[in-house]
């Protein structure tokens, strides 16, 4: 018998889930964001999950080629560009969409570009605007001359003008609120045509609040496809299905008395008589070492809590308000049953991470 531990990948949630952001952001077309082996689902099952949306967008140019192997057709856009003047051709051969954002990119379009020209080939960009994320793109004031650079160059079809949020998902954030980047965005993209890409899943699900003042032609949503949201509220009030439940059973139980300690460290001691479950879920399947006690844990059905330090191979939990559960006892780390918010917020991560981190040695099946 195989270990029990087992992460099933409900593709019919992202389906659901693609559908609520349309309904958030009615108009706009949709990426799938299905970068990191799609957040970890897998690559394939990610594009089969959001085969509805108008394109796929991700950082890894293998992917993206693996993409186009395994049969999709519509666009694929790199986000985080192109990492040098070779892989203008690997985008030309398997027609791909870049960002681009730095003024080397920008120079190696330019010296291909008679080459490209006369091939015919023209490339879909995305000129990345940096409104105050300071990770990539051109300042506002700098994005004009940026666009006028690509405009010139045979080989560039449709420049879309793009940005990304630093707090889309926390309203009236101190420093630098989604409505600062929106106003740095219209006044570096004033005048210059084109379609406009500015939206995560955090400005996705604020769309409502922002309406006619957020103007998207294409959304980049990626955490809330998975059923995980950027922060805020839980996912189920937005209507959102978790695309992943990690599960697993009760390998072994311990009956213990007060003052003995449990697992590494002996950093938990119990107060009185208690029962312990020993669950076959670990660290190195990607669940985090530094979930402290009382993370969130469903046994049978029944939300109980963690005790003692996260080891490589198992975990422990208490059973003591569940006399039912035995070995053979099923157990939620995630997914249907226990938010993944939930458990990251627990262990000071975010879901982003935990559905990332999953292990190669978990076994995955679909239901
Ligand atoms: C990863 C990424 C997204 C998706 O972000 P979520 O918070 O997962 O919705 C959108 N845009 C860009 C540029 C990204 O890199």
């Amino acid at each position: 018998m195989p270990r029990p531990l087992i992460a099933t990948i409900h593709i019919a949630s992202m389906q659901h889930n693609l559908a609520v952001v349309r309904a958030c952001a009615p108009g706009a077309k949709a990426w799938g964001v299905l970068k990191a082996n799609g957040y970890g689902h897998g690559l394939e099952r990610a594009m089969r999950g959001f085969a509805d949306a108008d394109g796929l967008a991700l950082v890894e140019l293998d992917n993206a080629i693996r993409l186009r192997e395994l049969g999709w057709k519509k666009p694929i856009i790199l986000l985080e560009g192109f990492f040098g003047f070779e892989d203008l051709h690997t985008m030309a051969g398997y027609s791909l969409q870049s960002a681009v954002h730095c003024t080397e990119q920008l120079e190696w379009l330019e010296a291909a570009d008679a080459n490209l020209g006369e091939r015919g080939i023209k490339f879909d960009l995305h000129l990345k605007m940096n409104t105050g994320m300071n990770r990539l793109g051109f300042k506002p004031e700098a994005y004009a001359a940026a666009h006028a650079r690509l405009v010139a160059l045979a080989c560039v079809g449709n420049i879309t003008l793009m940005t990304h949020f630093a707090n889309a998902d926390e309203a009236g954030h101190a420093l630098l609120p989604i409505a600062e980047q929106i106003r740095r965005f219209e006044a570096g993209a004033a005048g210059l045509p084109g379609m406009r890409s500015l939206s995560n899943s955090a400005g996705v699900l604020r769309q409502g609040e922002l309406d006619g003042v957020l103007r998207n032609d294409w959304v980049r949503p990626g955490i809330m496809l998975y059923g995980g949201t950027p922060g805020g509220k839980p996912a189920a009030d937005y209507g959102l299905k978790p695309a992943m439940t990690l599960s697993s059973e009760i390998i072994g139980v311990q009956d213990i008395a007060a003052g003995d300690a449990v697992g590494y460290g002996s950093r938990f001691t119990a107060d009185g008589p208690m029962r312990v479950g020993v669950v076959a879920c670990g660290y190195a399947d990607g669940y985090p070492r530094h979930a402290p006690l009382g993370t969130p844990v469903v046994v049978d059905g029944v939300r109980t809590r963690l005790v003692g330090r996260v080891s490589m191979d198992m975990l422990t939990v208490d059973l003591t308000d569940i006399p039912g559960a035995r070995v053979g006892s099923q157990v939620i780390l995630w997914g249907e049953g226990l938010p993944i918010d939930e458990v990251a917020n627990a262990a000071g991560t975010i879901g982003y991470e935990l559905m990332c981190a999953l292990a190669q040695r978990v076994a995955v099946v679909e239901g």
